[in-house]
């Protein structure tokens, strides 16, 4: 990343430049992007995994429209069709008893609903998240927020522990082979067809975290945690980790929140919801990015006994669930439906893994991920992470020749991919050789 000095009218602290030559986008259409001069972008990394459907798609377009015409806002203190509608449709996805939505306007106003409620339902206060997970950048979710790169020298967001990182490729205990992941690992496990002995390893260190950190009457309010971490660099945790912390952390009463604003609405494939594809039941699901195709919306669903601990006060937000955030919201989920992009995201996800895992390099340590949430993690001939000038000569390599990829892990080594969910194999293909020649080409 590349912080750009003269950004006319804009803060430049503030402003992230992912280019050293930035780009200046002009118009989107489904998975391609248009500069000022008119040059076409293949994005595979969909406004950071947030254009899910496509850009500028023609129904949801449509359906924006033509709510425009009829009413923009009254805020939530008057019920509207398309907050009512958009409301059954998008709990009509969730299973029972996960039936209740309050609309917000962005992933960190959700996890930071999400805490509020976990806390004053159960009457505790201290939570859980994992490190490196990224889960919003307010002053209370930052506290989750576990990425030293993204946080300020301020106190943040008291009342958040962090448990360790089940990292199968950078832990000390591995576990590659134990993720959900299409691709065989380069090394052999050891586990035959037993439980993941590396998953039940960070088990046993989280569970030992809710037996030191928590007070021993009660436990924590909540454990907050992504289905798989996003930008902390695709991290796919072995499978038998998830579950089994859920009901570590369920036997101590504290609730489960499933951050699903990357890997949510269809993007994983073989599931609509990341929680799904790891076998677990959370109690409150938080939403964001994709569920609006780059319109602001966030949710947070969770249970009717759950949502009620909010009665103990009122509570408001002024545009969650406005007219227009509703209809697109709706759009969306048809558009995700009619056009089967879970199923493509599925297949196409299968190839694009495969393709990236056959690119003949030392310099890819591992090629990871589930549907169109994809990382690519470099590192440097001596196998250490590669070096941030070598990784945005690919980048900008990358660029330069027409596809538009992520960035991402701690480290900055990570190559993320998270496209539009429209995308084809030959857009696959394209990717893979663009990355491929600019591997070769930035020594
Ligand atoms: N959770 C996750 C998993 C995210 O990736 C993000 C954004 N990158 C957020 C929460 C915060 O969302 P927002 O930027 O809309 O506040």
């Amino acid at each position: 990343m590349n912080r750009v000095q003269s950004l006319r009218g804009l803060l430049p602290p503030t402003q992230v430049v992912y280019y050293r030559k930035p780009i200046h986008i002009e118009r989107g259409s489904m998975q391609w992007l248009y500069d000022t001069d008119g040059r076409k972008y293949l994005d595979m990394f969909g406004g950071i995994v947030t254009v899910s459907v496509g850009h500028c798609h023609p129904t949801v377009n449509a359906a924006l429209e033509e709510q425009s015409k009829k009413l923009w806002h009254t805020t939530s203190i008057y019920l509207t069709t398309p907050m009512l509608e958009y409301a059954e449709a998008l709990t009509a996805k969730l299973p029972d008893p996960l039936k209740v939505v309050f609309f917000v306007n962005s992933g960190s106003e959700a996890n930071d609903l999400a805490i509020k409620l976990a806390r004053l339902h159960t009457g505790r206060f201290d939570m859980l998240s994992l490190r490196n997970g990224y889960h919003g950048m307010t002053q209370s979710v930052i506290g989750a927020t576990n990425i030293a790169s993204w946080k300020h020298p301020l106190p943040s967001g008291f009342g958040i522990l962090k448990a360790m990182l089940p990292d199968p490729l950078n832990g000390p205990w591995g576990g590659r082979n134990c993720r959900d992941c299409e691709i065989p690992a380069k090394r052999e496990c050891d586990c035959g067809n037993g439980p993941c002995k590396a998953g039940n390893k960070y088990l046993k260190e989280f569970s030992d975290c809710l037996g030191a950190d928590f007070p021993a009457a009660t436990g924590p309010a909540a454990f907050l945690a992504e289905s798989i971490q996003g930008i902390g660099g695709t991290v796919q945790y072995p499978k038998n980790f998830l579950p089994q912390a859920f009901d570590a952390v369920k036997a101590r009463g504290g609730l489960c929140i499933a951050d699903e604003v990357q890997t949510g609405f269809g993007r994983l494939g073989t599931h609509f919801w990341g929680f799904e594809a790891n076998g677990v039941l959370p109690d409150m699901i938080t939403m964001a990015k994709g569920i609006g195709n780059g319109f602001p919306i966030g949710a947070v669903v969770t249970t009717v006994e759950i949502a009620k601990a909010l009665g103990q006060g009122l509570y408001f937000n002024t545009y969650g669930g406005n007219p227009l955030a509703a209809a697109v919201g709706k759009a969306v989920l048809k558009v995700i439906e009619e056009e089967k992009l879970q199923e493509n995201a599925h297949i196409v996800g299968e190839y694009f893994l495969k393709q990236l895992a056959a690119i003949d390099s030392p310099l890819i340590a591992d090629v990871r991920g589930k549907g169109l949430m994809i990382g690519v993690e470099m590192v440097d001939e001596s196998g250490a992470p590669m070096p941030s000038t070598r990784m945005c000569d690919i980048f900008e390599y990358t660029k330069d020749k027409g596809v538009l990829v992520g960035k991402g892990g701690p480290k900055g080594n990570v190559f993320r991919i998270k496209p539009p969910m429209c995308i084809t194999k030959a857009d696959v293909d394209q990717c893979v050789s663009v990355i491929a020649e600019a591997i070769k080409a930035c020594k």
